[in-house]
This record gives C-alpha cells, sequence and structure tokens, in this order.
C-alpha cells in the first residue's frame, strides 16, 4: 500500500515555552483526532513528529492514525535549522519509500515546518542539501510564528509561507483547521490516484493566516529579539525553569521628546524545563546568556517548581534562582549562603553586600 507521509517538524526553541508549545500540542491533538474520523485519512495517512531546538529529535516516527499516539513537547535551547534539515533528510531516506522500477513508494510527503525563530547554528551546508534534494519531492508548508522568522531563509526551505500572529489564540486554531482540512483533501486525491500534486494554499482565512510573497523583500522583518529569556534553578527542587519576558515599549512621558522610548519586557511567565532541555539544547546556545539589565524588566515570576513567590534572585554568581522571602538563602548553582532582604512588599533580590 502507497502510504501518504505526513510530517511536522516543530521549532522548541526558548521563545516557544508556554503558550505556544502548549497551542502546538493542542493542535495536533485535534488534527489526529479528527483524522481518525475520516476514511481517506485512515487509511493511507502516517504522521511522524520532529521537534528541535539546537539540536532534532524525532518524538514519533511515521505511524498510522490509529497507533498514534500524541506526543509531550519540551524546549531547548538553539534554533538549529542545519540539524533539522539535516535530520529531516536523513528521515526521509530511511522511512519513505521510494520509487523504483519494480514498485511504487509512498506518495509525495507533506512537511509542515514550524518556527518562530532565525537559526542559530551553521545552516548553509544541509539548507542546499535540501534544496538540491526534498525540496522539491515534499510538499512542505513553512509556517512563521510571529515576526521574527527571516523569509529569506525560509524561501530556500520552501516557497510556500504561511505566517500567522501568535499573540492572537485563535490564529492556531484556525492554522490548525487548515492544516486538518489539507491532509484530508491530500488523502482523498491519494484514493484518486493522483496524491502527489501540490498542496493547496488556498482556503483559510485570511484575517488570521497569510500567505507571505517569499520575492517581496518588504516581509523581510527586523531580526530583534522579541523575548527576554532567562534560566534559573529552583533553591528546593533544584529544577530547572525559564522566565520569558516579551518586548513592549514604555514612552516614559516626555512628550517633548518622541523618541524618548525605553525598551521594557512585560513577564509572560516562568515554565519548568525537563530533561529534554539538555539533550535537544546546542552547546553555543546554552554559553551564549547575554548580560542584561533588569531595570528594563516588569514582572516577578514565581517559582514553577515549588511555587516560591520570588523566582528571580540574582546571586553574586550571577547565576537565577528562587527564594520565598528575605533571610538566609543558599544558591543551588554554586552553594554560596547569603543574606536577602524583604522590605514591606518588596524584596531586595540582588544578594547584599556582607
Ligand atoms: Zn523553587
Ligand atoms: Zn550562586
Amino acid at each position: 500500500m502507497r502510504r501518504l507521509p505526513v510530517f511536522f517538524v516543530v521549532d522548541v526553541s526558548e521563545s516557544m515555552a508556554g503558550e505556544p508549545i502548549n497551542k502546538v500540542e493542542e493542535g495536533i491533538r485535534t488534527i489526529i483526532t479528527e483524522l481518525k474520523k475520516d476514511p481517506y485519512a485512515l487509511e493511507t495517512v502516517y504522521v511522524s513528529i520532529i521537534v528541535f531546538a539546537g539540536k532534532a529529535k524525532t518524538l514519533v516516527p511515521l505511524t498510522d492514525i490509529i497507533s498514534f499516539y500524541p506526543p509531550k513537547f519540551s524546549i531547548g535551547a538553539g534554533t538549529g535549522y542545519g540539524n533539522v534539515l539535516r535530520h529531516l533528510r536523513s528521515e526521509m531516506e530511511s522511512n519513505v519509500k521510494q520509487t523504483t522500477l519494480e514498485a511504487k513508494g509512498d506518495w509525495k510527503p507533506i512537511v509542515f515546518f514550524m518556527t518562530d525563530g532565525n537559526p542559530t547554528d551553521n545552516y548553509v551546508i544541509d539548507l542546499g542539501a535540501w534544496e538540491q534534494t526534498y525540496k522539491d519531492k515534499t510538499n512542505t508548508v513553512i509556517i512563521s510564528i510571529g515576526d521574527n522568522a527571516n523569509p529569506g531563509i525560509l524561501k530556500r526551505i520552501s516557497e510556500q509561507i504561511l505566517a500567522f500572529d501568535e499573540a492572537n489564540g485563535e490564529s492556531y486554531a484556525e492554522f490548525f483547521k487548515w492544516v486538518t482540512a489539507s491532509i484530508k483533501m491530500q488523502s482523498q486525491k491519494v484514493d484518486e490516484g493522483t496524491g502527489d500534486g501540490e498542496i493547496s494554499l488556498s482556503g483559510f482565512d485570511t484575517s488570521k493566516l497569510k500567505k507571505v510573497d517569499p520575492i517581496n523583500e518588504s516581509d523581510v522583518s527586523d531580526t530583534d529579539e522579541q523575548y527576554a529569556i532567562f534560566q534559573g534553578k529552583c533553591q528546593n527542587t533544584k529544577n530547572n525553569y525559564l522566565i520569558k519576558y516579551k518586548k513592549g515599549s514604555a514612552n516614559m512621558g516626555f512628550i517633548d521628546m518622541p523618541n524618548l522610548n525605553v525598551q521594557t519586557f512585560r513577564l509572560e511567565g516562568s515554565y519548568l524545563l525537563d530533561n529534554q532541555y539538555q539533550e535537544l539544547s546546542d552547546e553555543s546556545s546554552l554559553s551564549s546568556s547575554k548580560s542584561f539589565s533588569t531595570e528594563n524588566l516588569r514582572g516577578m515570576p514565581n517559582c514553577p517548581a515549588c511555587h516560591n513567590r520570588f523566582g528571580m534572585a540574582i546571586c553574586s554568581c550571577t547565576k537565577i534562582f528562587c527564594l520565598d522571602g528575605g533571610g538566609q538563602q543558599t544558591c543551588p548553582h554554586c552553594g554560596t549562603t547569603g543574606n536577602y532582604g524583604a522590605g514591606e512588599g518588596h524584596i531586595d533580590l540582588e544578594r547584599q553586600q556582607g
């Protein structure tokens, strides 16, 4: 039987922590539930889930719809386009049946490549290899989440690019609805014997999803970081967690000087990391923690591991940990015990001298 392979390639870099990755998890569950009701999809569709941060990993190998169990996603550091394209190519080579003189292979694989950032690895060679091999042998659709990804690079993975604004929760729902419909349509074409045709990039609500014209250079956004992300360690459980702030700007109120805007970052949340974090991260992304002025941060996270009220205490070793109030506290990174002051409704999070 000729299968219709569908690969979901999902960016799980740190900026995806929290709401975005939860939405993707939920979306994939919905797709599978819907496809289980579709006789054509049940017969032909095989789904695989690949995730990538600095490094890439197959969470679910090509599996038929009935046996498919939606996975839990973990976060990692970095955005390795080179690594994930190489991984995807090797998955295609070993798991997708090629058509030979004797037998018809699988139908043209569909790839949904979801990303919200820019590559942090040296992707040039693997991107070139992808262009020369699987770019035309797959129906690849890029889903650019938010406005931070670079269409100039993405269009070399595929000319079919959809963009949506992650701030609008309905965009995810609309997108996954469209994915479900397009898989169903393609599996129906398979039934009619025309399953190698192009996937149609139409039929979605254009107020929530937009097609990116890869030729139009004005679509190239700046690559400013949208997030300030920090890693902390729980003083009690020793679990690692991420703290995510989103960029916004606050005018300081100087009406005569409209340019005097201060870049501030608002708290989005704090999220527990699991043991996949190291495995999905590349060394360079881990070590590149930039120094950052905490003055521009708005909002204090709690600790997602032990629920201490202050998730962002900074030790003299410069690392971040959690504490519940003032007094003697021990940094779980370096083991130093120090005194932290707590005043009326606030806490001095920098370790006091002496
Ligand atoms: Zn804690
Ligand atoms: Zn320390």
